[in-house]
């Protein structure tokens, strides 16, 4: 059995695993796609001390250190279902989808996240070619141009009142006929003068020119009228969903999915921990998640130097 198992090789995985391989204690590590949301990203500027890089450089960068220690990879492997110990300090299961099954003392969750796509035509093919998740990552890239911000929530509406701050103009839509963030939140979009809001909003297309997004359709749910919008961004706002489907019925969830964590990083089962954008940590960032991912394996390290029962 390994001492430390890491699930997930995304920025959060990849940094428990190089902090607990660390300590010299068994180290493995499962993931379905090592890299994680990373090698779906294309510029990256905000690793701090790293002004400028890109996903697939960076998963490579990522696989490398943990490779210059005594890890055990399990790539493209997919866990299934996780058996907590029976008691404290006793062995956890992990079975994957291939129908093997791994042991250890403690394990670090680490599956990640993914946005919810609006699934509209034209949203997959200008991915990272003005469509975007992310505002605290792409942001910037849209320096006084015009964005649409796609989803009425407070995470539409923060985004919309952030990029207010950077971008030329932000078109907010939501599909009801109200927008559902918080007061405080409403209050100070609608006091931006480059912001417009539009209600009962149904985005049917993203359009683009050139390789680039230059548009998008939406329908007025009340009038049933087609209109078009001409920009160069569409930040999708609609959810994150934390890949913790397995993880159901065994490791407490918060109410969005997310695995609830403390400032340790612990779950509600002693010697299971978890990190990065699949637990209750705010703010979903490849910094954050690093972060997290180290005081996770520093938790599980302490974990086992105080439960070495045999
Ligand atoms: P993830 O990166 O989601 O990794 C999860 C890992 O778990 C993957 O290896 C996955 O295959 C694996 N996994 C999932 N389920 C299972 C399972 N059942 N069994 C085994 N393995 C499983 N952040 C920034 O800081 N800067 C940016 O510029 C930036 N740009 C972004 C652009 C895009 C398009 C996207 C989608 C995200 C961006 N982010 C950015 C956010 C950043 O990528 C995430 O915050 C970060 O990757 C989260 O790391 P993580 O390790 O928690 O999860």
């Amino acid at each position: 059995p390994f001492e430390v198992l890491v699930v997930g090789g995304g920025p959060a995985g990849s940094s428990a695993a190089i902090y607990a391989a660390r300590k010299g204690i068994s180290t493995g590590i499962v993931a379905e796609r090592f890299g994680g949301q990373v090698a779906d990203t294309m510029g990256i500027e905000n690793l701090i001390s790293v002004p400028y890089t890109e996903g697939p450089k960076l998963v490579a960068a990522m696989e490398q250190h943990v490779k210059d220690y005594d890890v055990d990879i399990m790539n493209l492997q997919r866990a299934e279902k996780l058996i907590p110990a029976a008691s404290k300090g006793g062995l956890h299961e992990v079975r994957l989808a291939n129908g093997a099954s791994l042991k250890s003392r403690t394990l670090v969750l680490s599956t990640g996240a993914r946005w919810r796509q609006l699934g509209v035509p034209g949203e997959e093919e200008y991915r990272n070619k003005g469509v975007a998740y992310c505002p605290h990552c792409d942001g910037p890239l849209f320096k006084g141009k015009r964005v649409a911000v796609i989803g009425g929530g407070n995470s539409g509406v923060e985004a919309a009142i952030d990029l207010a701050g950077i971008v030329g103009h932000v078109t907010l839509l939501e599909f009801a006929s109200e927008l559902k963030a918080d007061d405080v939140l409403q209050k100070k979009l609608r006091s931006l003068k480059n912001v417009e809001i539009l209600t009962s909003a149904q985005t049917t297309e993203v359009v683009g020119e050139n390789g680039k997004v230059s548009g998008l359709n939406y329908k007025d749910r009340d009038s049933g009228e087609e209109h078009h919008v001409t920009l160069e961004g569409v930040f999708v706002q609609i959810g994150l969903i934390p890949n913790t489907d397995w993880l159901k019925g065994d490791i407490e969830l918060s109410q969005h999915g997310e695995i609830i964590v403390d400032a340790r990083g612990e779950t509600s089962t002693p010697g299971v921990f978890a990190a990065g954008d699949a637990t209750t940590v705010p703010y979903k960032q490849i910094v954050i998640s690093m972060g997290d991912g180290s005081k996770a394996a520093l938790s599980a390290f302490d974990f086992l130097i105080r439960n070495s029962a045999d």
